[in-house]
């Protein structure tokens, strides 16, 4: 048990994937799916956890589910490589959520920081849905009913990997070694763990309207970057700037590698000199933003590119969908069988 090095995660069809997404886990994800050193990839759409802060809009979050598995497919996730499949398919899921529920407090719950901020965002003040409030539990059954090993995330899911960690021991510790521990891994570069979003507020994300899409037009692109949040007190170009909080170097962080800077800024020899220049004062915001709009559309252009000639065959992606959760049901179903047995509740 255990010896299977596996991958697992996972994005809420909330609306399309951003490039918070794509430095915080999908570029991670597709570089794993390649380096051959996994034996298994399962990467899922979270649809029924979507629900649970989503409950009235069932349209929202069905046609996300096709926009997501798009945006993955045009990253470089491979069907053939990875396991790729709809949350809501699998009832093992629920069936373990359920069991998993008994080995949590409610007030280990309610110390959850991302749940905490995640109430605030979405102002449920009193009235929290029981099953956004337990979501951290149905999170763990996602990721050990595929004995996932590994879980590539940004650092909001830290606190859900921890609760997960919690609940594989506690489970192992009173029916026997059944669950496996996961670990987190996090974006390496620190510019990477919580992307900000354009409007320099702390997170790039759906659901606050600050965000890049995978799939906006070059020209959208283009425009975010020129309207992205950058130093307020920085008005001339001689004024010195500051680089702390200053998005467009956050985003020069994530993005920019010394290669650009030949293509692009032949003046400087790297992020530091350039960094260096707008402090001390003397280097308009215009440049730095043409410099990384010039970058980001290197990055991006072929990945809406590969969107638009996978767009041209939804069918597929159903397909390609619906034979996932074929493969991902199969391996749920042998953990649930597992875990019925440690438990004592298989009569049959
Ligand atoms: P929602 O607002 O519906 O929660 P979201 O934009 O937070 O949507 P999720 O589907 O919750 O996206 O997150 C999917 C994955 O992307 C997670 O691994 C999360 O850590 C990562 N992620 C999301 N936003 C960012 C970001 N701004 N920077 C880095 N990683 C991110
Ligand atoms: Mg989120």
């Amino acid at each position: 048990m255990g010896k299977e090095k596996i991958i697992l995660t996972g994005d809420r069809p909330t609306g399309r994937l951003h490039i918070g997404h794509y430095v915080g886990s999908l570029k991670r994800r597709v570089e794993l799916q390649n380096s051959g050193l996994y034996d298994k990839t399962f990467i899922f759409i979270a649809d029924a956890q979507a629900l649970t802060d989503n409950i009235e809009n069932p349209e929202k979050v069905r046609q996300n589910v096709i926009e997501v598995a798009l945006d993955y497919m045009a990253v470089g996730l491979d069907p053939m490589k990875s396991t790729i499949f709809i949350q809501s398919q699998i009832p093992e899921l629920c069936e373990l959520t359920f069991y998993y529920m008994d080995l949590v407090t409610v007030s280990r719950l309610q110390r959850n920081p991302t749940v905490k901020t995640e109430i605030q965002m979405r102002n449920f003040e009193t009235s929290i849905p029981v099953g956004f409030f337990t979501y951290p539990i149905s999170q763990a059954a996602d990721i050990t009913a595929f004995k996932a090993t590994t879980v590539p995330v940004g650092e909001d899911q830290e606190p859900m990997i921890e609760q997960t960690r919690e609940i594989v021991r506690r489970f192992n510790y009173i029916y026997g070694d059944t669950l496996v521990e996961p670990e987190i891994l996090l974006p390496d570069n620190a510019a990477c763990l919580r992307l900000p979003g354009t409007d320099g507020k702390a997170k790039m994300s759906k659901s606050l309207g600050n965000c890049i899409y995978l799939s906006d037009t070059a020209d959208e692109v283009e425009k975010k970057v020129k309207s992205m949040y950058t130093d307020p007190t920085h008005l001339k170009v001689s004024d010195p700037g500051k680089l702390e909080g200053n998005t467009v170097f956050t985003y020069l962080d994530a993005f920019c590698k010394p290669e650009h800077f030949g293509r692009y800024l032949p003046d400087y020899p790297n992020l530091d000199e350039l960094k260096a220049h707008y402090t001390r004062g003397g280097l308009g915001d215009m440049k730095v933003k043409k410099f990384l709009a010039a970058i980001m559309q290197e990055e991006l252009t072929p990945i809406r590119e590969r969107r638009k000639e996978f767009e041209k065959d939804i069918p597929a992606i159903y397909e390609m969908l619906r034979k996932g959760c074929e493969t991902a049901r199969a391996t749920a179903a042998a953990t649930l069988d597992d875990v019925r047995k440690a438990m004592k509740i298989n009569y049959f």
